[in-house]
């Protein structure tokens, strides 16, 4: 057997393979395509359409795709082959530039918001050369971004690419003003924790909540879940290690640094962490692990749950988003520094995330909404649906004192200098941590932990970087016409922690008495669900700074909201009409079949003789019979108000009928059938229970 570093990133060309297979000048150049951004020549595409098709060839692969991310949230790929006809009768395997640089696939079915009208139904994807090619399943995937025939984004590479641009930009005009002329290229880098749920594929097929919306509809709580912390860092079960050997290998093969993998908080609840990468690549190679970890479960007899809450009453599974800027010189932002000039550097940086937080915690919390995460965020859950950032005690000391121009009181290392007459030199080493906070400074880089589990890291991401950019452009709008940059930065510094300060919040997070001081104090915004926060991209504030960075058109931003609300109706629709399924054709006839039974037992024991017929045995059965009743009639009403739904005027009052009507509908059925399975025999209840689920996954 060979070791990792013999196959790592075996099914990837990546720049070894470029460098070993392009002659140098087609190297040279591509390689200033994917660094620069230069324009790629036709001649220059075709030599690596060509020497990528015979790499892929070499290893197997038959077809390739155009491989992209349209919003739907996962990947979309059309498989063509290689093979052309020869005149012999045979054929040979032809790749040229135009088909790696262009694809056209039938885009009608792919969701636009209204951007592309039907009878222009073609979109084109665009080969994105700064991430890697790879094979997956004998396929040459090629990266693409998708677009309308008009240019407008129908996918979620295209913003990002756009957003990291207006972030280079900014950046790049502060980084001058510091006097570092040498960096060509600022770019935000990402490593995203994924978690997961593993459970076992014969109970999954018996349960038709998760096969049709990836989480259960309903379950009664069982006698234990998390309380004994037994879980977290235990020990990894040699089944699910079997599992993780295998996905690490095959992320390896694919180039994707997998690097932590660990128990969760809940049962059945895992989590893996790559080595942190550029934000594009990190993007795509999270949907790929995502796919990965799904098929390589399936080979072990499991099913892998991406749902951001599998599972009601127990831990949901979150993506945390770790995140920070830097050089094409190997400086990291975000990383205090040695000197007090880099230090001021950093604080530049620093108050322009933290001013971007604040302006923007709407963009943010839209980023990562989906109906799926609604039941995380803002129920009492981590993190909470308030947006607040947590610095830590020494940097949130050091703010203090440049606010109110006090000398520092380091609070345990006191290392205050009035570096370059006006900011403090402090120690890089912030170890204190907090895990409560939905945006938390971790020493060189934040952690952005609201994303849920399913989604693409692409549209946070977009949403961070646009709003930093936009801090930037403020700074340096300000910055660069001062004749006293010193004394105009620290004012700049200054004023930026005055009128931001709200957003900083160092304890805890899941505390109720901080969402009443958040809310009512400070006045931040507190959207617990995606209707109440989705229509708010559409304000004038938001339009203006998206269209302003060109991370978005307008009518872009119009279309995405549109989609994220008619995902968000069309999920609970779903998962409405499953529980009355579910409801009607196995909860009750099983209650039913129990009922019989005791019944019968009674009616055989009364004649044999009637003082045997205990207690008991009547409560039940009239205690179970009102609860079929119950359950009958909650279905029928659940089915009621959602065909009510279909009356509203738009899309946005769609969302908030489901969200005020279907919802709790939905939930007054999940009690009473939660109740019942706990009065009913386990003989008869028609699938497998939570305790079965969370506890299935056995060697
Ligand atoms: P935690 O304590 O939250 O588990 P880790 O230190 O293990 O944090 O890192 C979690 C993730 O953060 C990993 O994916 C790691 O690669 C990533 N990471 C570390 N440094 C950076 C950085 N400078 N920029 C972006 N991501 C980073
Ligand atoms: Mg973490």
């Amino acid at each position: 057997m060979s070791t990792v570093s013999d196959y790592f990133g075996c099914n990837v060309f990546d720049d070894r393979v470029m460098k070993a297979v392009l002659p140098s000048d087609v190297y040279k150049s591509l390689r200033k395509t994917i660094d620069e951004g230069k324009k790629l020549e036709l001649s220059v595409a075709n030599a690596v359409a060509e020497a990528m098709k015979d790499w892929a060839v070499e290893k197997g692969a038959t077809h390739f795709t155009h491989w992209f991310q349209p919003l739907t949230g996962i990947t979309a790929e059309k498989h063509d082959s290689f093979i052309t006809p020869s005149p012999d009768g045979g054929v040979i395997m032809e790749f040229s530039g135009k088909e790696l640089i262009k694809g056209e696939p039938d885009a009608s079915s792919f969701p636009s918001g209204g951007l592309r009208a039907t009878f222009e139904a073609r979109g084109y994807t665009a080969w994105d050369p700064t991430s890697y090619a790879f094979i997956k399943d004998k396929t040459l995937c090629i990266p693409t971004a998708f677009c309308s025939y008009g240019g407008e984004a129908l996918d979620k590479k295209t913003p990002l690419l756009r957003s990291m641009e207006a972030l280079n930009k900014q950046a790049l005009r502060i980084l001058k003003l510091f006097g570092n002329e040498d960096v060509k290229r600022v770019t935000t880098s990402v490593g995203p924790e994924q978690e997961y749920f593993l459970i076992t594929k014969e109970m999954y097929e018996k349960r038709s909540d998760l096969k049709f919306t990836g989480r259960t509809l309903f379950g009664a709580k069982p006698p234990k879940t998390q309380e004994m912390d037994d879980h977290y860092f235990g020990t990894i079960q040699p089944k699910v290690q079997e599992y993780m050997k295998d996905l690490n290998e095959e992320l390896w093969k694919l180039g994707v640094l997998a690097k932590t993998e660990h128990n969760e908080v809940a049962p059945a609840q895992h989590e893996l962490a790559p080595i942190y990468s550029s934000t594009n690549i990190a993007t795509d190679q999270n949907q790929l692990t995502m796919e990965i970890m799904q098929k390589v479960a399936a080979r072990h007899g499991l099913v892998c749950l991406l749902h951001e809450k599998p599972f009601a009453g127990v831990n949901g599974s979150g993506k945390h988003n770790n995140w920070s800027i830097g050089t094409d010189t190997g400086v990291n932002l975000l990383s205090p520094g040695d000197t007090p000039y880099e230090n001021a550097q950093f604080l530049t940086f620093l108050c322009a995330v933290i001013k971007a937080v604040d302006d923007y915690q709407d963009l943010l919390r839209i980023s990562v909404a989906t109906a799926g995460n609604d039941h995380r965020l803002g129920a009492n859950e981590a993190p909470p649906a308030v947006i607040s950032i947590f610095l830590g005690e020494e940097l949130n000391g050091i703010l203090e004192a440049i606010e109110k121009d006090a000398p520092y009181k380091g609070v345990e290392k006191k290392q205050m200098k009035l570096g370059v007459d006006v900011l403090p030199r402090f120690n890089r080493d912030t170890t204190d941590r907090n895990r409560t906070s939905p945006f938390a400074f971790t020493g060189n880089k934040f952690e952005f932990r609201m994303l849920g589990s399913s989604n693409s890291i692409a549209c946070a991401n977009i949403m961070l970087n646009a709003s930093v950019a936009e801090s930037l452009k403020i700074f340096a709008d300000e910055l660069e016409k001062s004749k006293n940059f010193e004394n105009d930065l620290h004012k700049l510094i200054q004023k930026t922690i005055k009128e931001h300060k709200r957003i900083i919040f160092n304890g805890n997070g899941y505390d109720d008495a901080w969402i009443k001081e958040a809310t009512k104090k400070r006045k931040l915004l507190n959207l617990r669900t995606t209707p109440d926060c989705m229509p708010l991209i559409l304000s004038d504030k938001n339009v203006t700074m998206l269209t302003g960075h060109k991370v978005f058109s307008k009518a872009e931003i119009e279309s995405r909201c549109e989609i994220m609300l008619e995902n968000y109706s069309k999920t609970i629709i779903i998962e409405a009409n499953t529980m009355v399924d579910m409801a009607k054709s196995q909860i009750a006839p099983a209650v039913e079949s129990y009922i019989g039974d005791i019944a019968k037992t009674a009616l055989t024991k009364k004649q044999l003789d009637p003082k045997l017929v205990s207690k008991y045995e009547k409560d039940l059965i009239k205690k179970l019979s009102v609860s079929v009743e119950r359950i009958l009639d909650l279905a029928d009403s659940l089915k009621q108000e959602v065909s009510t739904v279909s009356g509203a005027k738009d899309i946005i009052e769609e969302s908030c009928m489901i969200r005020d009507k279907v919802l709790p509908a939905m939930n007054e059925l999940r009690v009473v059938c939660d109740e019942a399975e706990t009065l009913t025999d386990r003989a008869h209840w028609p699938f497998p229970t939570y305790g079965d689920l969370l506890f299935g996954v056995k060697n």
